[in-house]
């Protein structure tokens, strides 16, 4: 039987490349979106054309209850969710003497909330079938923390620690918790880098490139298997060697 994986936040840049190498191995795609419902539906179309099984589901996933609404959904169409990737997330560049109360809370709200709502909704039925697979996706910034990112590094620190301690708590139930924390990948978040940034962070990275989609969804798709069953509560850093 086919397994099934809800990735969110899969329109674009990241998760939009674990979708579809999710569904090129194999897996049932539940492609989760806030805004972009037109990007979602070409690509579950483009998937289905190939002979994968995807399907969209809209869902804020700092909302308790369209997180929940979506579980049932997915539930209802493909059955018990196997592998949860929490990948949506947002950024924001700013002086920390400039971070405004909603600026904050909406950085939490989506990178740490909603963490904890997704996992907390597709945990019952893992422990219930002791077994499962949650990735959560973190950033190098939530290792060394980033000057002008100081909320966007404390959310991607919190997803670090939320990973370790939760995978200490359902390792018993044979389910696996591991955190990816990539480093700069080329996607819509880094849109406002122009090409001397760029340059400048190949300068800095001991391979001399910045990452692509495909490194960050060929390393989730490797902790989602069964050849990754004895790794719970680490966080792998693909970062090209910029933050060891
Ligand atoms: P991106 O291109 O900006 O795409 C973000 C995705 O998250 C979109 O699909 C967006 O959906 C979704 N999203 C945003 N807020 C959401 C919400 N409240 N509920 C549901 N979905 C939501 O970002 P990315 O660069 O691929 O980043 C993906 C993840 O990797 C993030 O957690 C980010 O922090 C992390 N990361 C990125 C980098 C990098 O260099 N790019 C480095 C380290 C870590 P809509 O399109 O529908 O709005």
């Amino acid at each position: 039987m086919k397994k099934t994986a809800l990735i969110t936040g899969a329109t674009r840049g990241i998760g939009n490349e674990i979708a579809k190498t999710f569904a090129i191995d194999g897996y049932n795609v539940v492609i989760n979106y806030l805004n972009s419902e037109e990007t979602a539906e070409n690509l579950c179309r483009q998937l289905y054309e190939k002979g994968y099984n995807a399907m969209k589901v809209k869902a804020d996933v700092s909302n308790r209850e369209e997180v929940e609404m979506m579980i049932k959904t997915v539930q209802n169409k493909f059955g018990d969710i196997d592998v949860l990737v929490n990948n949506a997330g947002i950024a924001q560049q700013k002086l920390f003497t400039e971070i405004s109360n909603l600026d904050w809370d909406r950085i939490f709200d989506v990178n740490v909330k909603g963490v904890f709502n997704c996992s907390q909704m597709v945990l019952p039925k893992m422990i219930q079938n002791k077994k499962g697979k949650i990735i959560n996706i973190s950033s190098m910034w939530g290792l060394t923390g980033a000057s002008c990112e100081v909320h966007y590094s404390a959310s991607k620190a919190a997803v670090i620690g939320l990973t370790k301690a939760l995978a200490k708590e359902v390792g018993p139930s044979n389910i696996q918790v591991n955190c990816v924390a990539p480093g700069v990948i080329n996607t819509d978040m880094n849109a406002d880098l122009n090409n001397q940034d760029i340059e400048d962070i190949k300068d800095q990275t001991p391979l001399g490139m910045i990452g692509s989609v495909k490194d960050i969804a060929e390393t989730v798709l490797f902790l989602a298997s069964d050849k990754a069953n004895f790794i719970t509560g680490q966080i792998i850093s693909p970062n090209g060697g910029m933050v060891i």
